[in-house]
């Protein structure tokens, strides 16, 4: 039989034009220090066609409208704002592709991303355009504009031999439609996000409008985010780290409104923006809500809108959720997800029926699946590994959000590098733990950062989820180290509240509570854990401090 359903595309442009128009009245607030700077979602659907008019007329940027055509590639180089929501839905709703550059990476990183990408026109915030212009120097030729948005900021680009354009006069005198759904093709590429290079050169991950579509229905599930049109988002989470986390493309399709924090992303600001903004719901990694957290014990707020936030990226520790819970009535949702999944997979909602006891042990975990990802556990001789949340193995993924490969180099348009790539197809992602029957993943640590002490595996997160129980502790990161007699043996690297704390009481604490054999000989005080461009511990920076000597 056929199925009498039309093979409409889904697209972002779908997204773009529903939010403008169904949700017109919802704003993007994007604060400036004092208050909030307010946009509707009908003058951002404005802004974004005459943003298409001036990429296309003025700049000539091909807008290619099926898949694997040669389209315009556009940079972006911003903080968390309302003209960056506008260029993430006129981009590809023109059908050119964005390219969200994390400028945390270094210059040679950032360089290599934007001649791998081929971006040709780069926008960025007048208040990032020193950081831009080493990266710039750096380049032999793609990028022939760079769009400057906001007042300054414009001398650190006098050795740019490109057009320097300014991002009001660029898009003033143009249409304010554009006849977007027109032309486009939903397996055409949207945007492209790369890994942080936490584990290598950075690695190009290129999302299509369908797989954009499919993800937004999943994280704004009540499995997932629960993100409806009554809810005001704070999206910390930066926009350049995985599409921000799907959360400006999930606000457009539900008419929630957004609030964005532009640079403004010390905790006493992102306090300041809660009171004032009232969010219902909020999105970070745990090394901010930890950092918030310090300002919130310190001095008082009205939270009071906030009762739910996601936190992912990395592990959140228990405490750190328990803390919030107990002193800020806020509860931190725990999810699970990487580049190559466009962001979240997993999420801890616990099974309906669930009792007070069990709850808190389903809320620690990384979460449950949703329908669309097929998921499989993969021991170390390649043989499967039962779902009976007991036995681990590295989790393996594949479904129609999930990458199937890497952007390609030197012609080749696609990669699959064993070490990413299961034989098969499926997506490794390096991560190893347990899934139960009702699929609920719990991992115990990242295949990179396990300590093998002799021939015993030591979890890293175990280890820094126990010392963060300890009041004293704000971070703590646990790497491996060689060591002569165990071949690896744990470092312990933390930062504390009160410098009073010796490291002997540390160790007693973490002897009461996991196994000798296991506790770190080797310890570190920083005044800051080092954290990657993302805001997750930096365990490949602290492993080099040690092989150069810099800790003990
Ligand atoms: P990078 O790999 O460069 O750090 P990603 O943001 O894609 O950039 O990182 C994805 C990885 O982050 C996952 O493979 C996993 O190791 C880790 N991660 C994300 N969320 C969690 C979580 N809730 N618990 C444990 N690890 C997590």
């Amino acid at each position: 039989m056929h199925s009498t359903m039309p093979d409409a595309p889904l697209t972002i442009a779908r997204i773009l034009r529903h939010g403008a128009t169904v949700h017109a009245p919802s704003t993007v607030a994007t604060w400036n220090g004092k208050g909030f700077d307010r946009r509707s979602y009908a003058e951002v659907g404005e802004r974004a066609a005459r943003l298409a008019h001036a990429l296309r007329d003025r700049l000539g940027v091909r807008p290619g409208a099926r898949a694997e055509s040669e389209q315009g590639v556009i940079g972006t180089f911003m903080w968390n704002n309302a003209r960056h929501l506008e260029l993430f839905l006129a981009v590809p709703s023109m059908g050119a592709v964005l390219h969200t550059l994390n400028w945390r990476m270094n210059a040679d990183q950032l360089a290599y991303t934007i001649g791998h990408a081929g971006d040709e026109v780069i926008v960025v915030d007048a208040s990032l355009t020193e950081l831009l212009a080493p990266v710039l120097a750096r380049l032999s030729g793609t990028v022939r504009h760079v769009v400057v948005a906001g007042d300054g900021g414009r001398e650190a680009l006098s050795g740019f031999t490109g057009e320097v354009h300014d991002y009001e006069q660029l898009i003033s005198g143009c249409p304010g439609d554009y006849p977007w759904e027109d032309r486009l093709d939903e397996r055409a590429a949207a945007t492209i996000c790369y890994t942080t290079g936490t584990t290598g050169k950075p690695k190009g991950v290129v999302y299509s409008h369908r797989s954009t579509y499919l993800h937004c229905f999943q994280v704004v599930a009540p499995s997932h985010y629960g993100i409806s049109p009554r809810d005001t988002i704070f999206s910390i989470a930066p926009m350049f780290h995985v599409n921000g986390w799907c959360i400006p493309h999930a606000a457009f399709f539900t008419g929630a409104e957004l609030i964005l924090p532009d640079h403004f992303t010390r905790a006493a600001s992102l306090a300041r923006m809660i009171e004032e903004g009232r969010p219902t719901f909020s999105a970070a990694v745990p090394t901010v809500w930890s950092s918030l957290l310090e300002e919130l014990d310190a001095r008082t707020y009205d939270t009071g809108s906030l009762r739910r936030a996601f936190v992912g990226g990395s592990a959140c520790p228990p405490a750190l959720m328990a803390a919030y819970r107990d002193r800020h009535s806020i509860q931190l949702l725990h999810g699970w997800g990487m580049t190559e999944t466009m962001g979240l997979v997993t999420a801890a909602v616990p099974p309906r029926g669930t009792g007070a006891d069990e709850e808190w042990s389903y809320r620690v975990s990384q979460g449950r699946f949703p329908p669309s990802v097929e998921f499989r556990l993969v021991g170390q001789d390649g043989a499967p590994v039962p779902h009976d949340g007991v036995a681990t193995g590295e989790l393996q993924l594949r479904g129609p959000d999930v990458t199937s490969a890497y952007r390609g180099v030197d012609g080749v348009p696609l990669e699959r590098p064993a070490e990413n790539f299961a034989a098969d197809g499926w997506l490794r992602t390096g991560d190893v733990g347990s899934i139960t029957g009702n699929g609920f993943l719990r991992l115990t640590d990242r295949v990179k950062d396990v300590i093998k002490s002799g021939g015993e595996f030591i979890s890293s997160v175990q280890l820094e989820n126990t010392l963060m129980e300890h009041s004293a502790v704000i971070d703590a990161a646990v790497v491996a180290v060689p060591d002569d007699r165990w071949g690896e043996r744990p470092l312990a690297t933390v930062s504390l509240r009160h410098d009073g704390t010796d490291l002997a009481e540390l160790r007693d604490f973490l002897a009461e509570r996991i196994d000798a054999w296991m506790v770190p000989e080797r310890w570190a005080v920083l005044p800051t854990v080092p954290k990657t461009s993302v805001g997750k511990y930096d365990k490949r920076a602290i492993r080099d401090q040690y092989a150069g000597g810099l800790l003990p």
